[in-house]
């Protein structure tokens, strides 16, 4: 049988093992064997997992396959060695994965869709919009890939924060992370991945009551509503009355704090009323705060960083801000209007939080020079490429 016919056995659950196994008339414990193979021992070669007899062996090999994404491109930063991945699917999709240095060693920021369906204004994933969910196995592929890259150092955790909206693809995400940390998996912690989320309430709930013990992520953003609007198309269905209290709810669920990603856009949320806004918002919600210079995601000419064919079938008039109403009226923002504030009115933004608030991280904008704000890579590969 040729090989784009065999199914693909890589990423399926302790479960979907079992079955699989079930369904070649063996015993479910046989899947939990294979399951170590993959997983644990990394093998790719059913001919070589020696305790299965021949016949099964050879049956796995004739209709199975064991197939990994693949690495097509890679970026390093060359001051901080941030390293940036181009990941490829065997459907052609690409998505992006970066290793970043925390001291001895490294954090894996993975993406959970290719593109993204929400369209934040300030966000390249947003501007090349949504092309499909990855599945479980896609996004253990990654962790494996990136455990294979570290080196001689230890990855210290994963942060579901590249391309796609996790919640959006809420049991593949648990999927895989089950998968990982299960001890006859990859034996990972659960506990070291933490969910990036753009703030979807149903979705947050649901992940509540699946009670996994990952970390949270808010993308707040903006602490009133308003505004909050004007940079994120889901805030209005998804208001901060309802999100802080679910995010509070999680929060109690896993014994750990949320963290509130927040861009600093100067002259739209690094202004003093955002700061005492912020301030009063964490009296809420047991959290930390990790304050993110926005990034650009146009060049300096105002062209977008990213597929112009994509951007042009309808975008454009998305980035320009004349597309969603919000509540108080004031239009949407668009890419044009964000720059990166100065350094000064990072200091005093901080300055303002760090003694009201329980924790204050800057996050330092690590591979900048490789465009590693979440999309820019894909974006820039598939602009070069069309
Ligand atoms: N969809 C999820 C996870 C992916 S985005 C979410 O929105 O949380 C990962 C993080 O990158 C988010 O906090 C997002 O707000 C941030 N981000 C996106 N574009 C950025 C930019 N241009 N500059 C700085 N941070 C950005
Ligand atoms: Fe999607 Fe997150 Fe980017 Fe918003 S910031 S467009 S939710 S990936």
């Amino acid at each position: 049988m040729s090989t784009a016919r065999k199914i693909n056995v890589f990423g399926l659950s302790l479960k979907g093992m079992e079955d699989l196994m079930v369904a070649h008339g063996e015993k479910p414990f046989r899947g939990r064997q294979l399951f170590q193979w993959i997983y644990q021992k990394e093998s790719t070669d059913f001919t070589q997992m020696s305790n299965f007899n021949k016949e099964l062996r050879d049956l796995l090999d004739a209709k199975h396959d064991v197939r990994l994404p693949e690495v097509v491109r890679k970026q390093r930063d060359p001051e901080d060695t941030t390293a940036k991945y181009l990941v490829k699917f065997s459907d052609g999709a690409m998505v992006e994965m970066v290793l970043i240095p925390v001291r001895e060693r490294l954090a894996l920021c993975m993406s959970s869709q290719v593109g993204c369906s929400i369209g934040c204004k300030f966000c390249a994933t947003g501007l090349v919009g949504f092309k499909r969910n990855l599945s479980a196995g896609e996004m253990i592929g990654q962790f494996m890939l990136a455990r294979n890259l570290t080196g001689d150092k230890e990855l210290a955790n994963v942060v579901m924060m590249g391309l796609g909206e996790p919640l959006l693809n809420l049991e593949n995400v648990v999927e895989a992370i089950r998968t990982i940390s299960s001890e006859q998996g990859l034996g990972f912690s659960a506990r070291k991945f933490t969910i990036s989320t753009v703030g979807l309430v149903n979705e947050i709930r649901k992940l509540t009551e699946m009670r996994l013990k990952s970390g949270l992520a808010l993308s707040l953003h903006a602490p009133i509503q308003s505004l909050r609007e004007r940079l994120i198309p889901s805030a209005k269905d998804n208001p901060l009355d309802k999100l802080i209290p679910a995010c509070r709810e999680y929060a109690l669920q896993s014994g750990d704090r949320i963290t509130l990603e927040y861009i600093l856009i100067a002259g739209i949320t690094d202004t003093m009323l955002c700061a005492k806004e912020l301030a009063l918002l964490t009296r809420k919600i047991p959290c930390k705060i990790n304050l993110i210079p926005y990034n650009p995601i146009v060049d300096p000419k105002g062209v977008p960083l990213a597929p112009i064919k994509e951007v042009k079938k309808g975008r454009v008039a998305a980035m320009r801000g004349t597309t969603a109403r919000t509540s108080d009226g004031p239009k949407p923002y668009s890419p044009y209007d964000f720059r990166t504030p100065s350094q000064d009115a990072i200091d005093q933004f901080r300055e303002y939080l760090y003694p009201r608030c329980p924790a204050v991280t800057l996050r330092t904008p690590k591979g900048r020079r490789i465009a590693a704000a979440c999309g820019q890579l894909v974006a820039q590969v598939e602009k070069a490429a069309g």
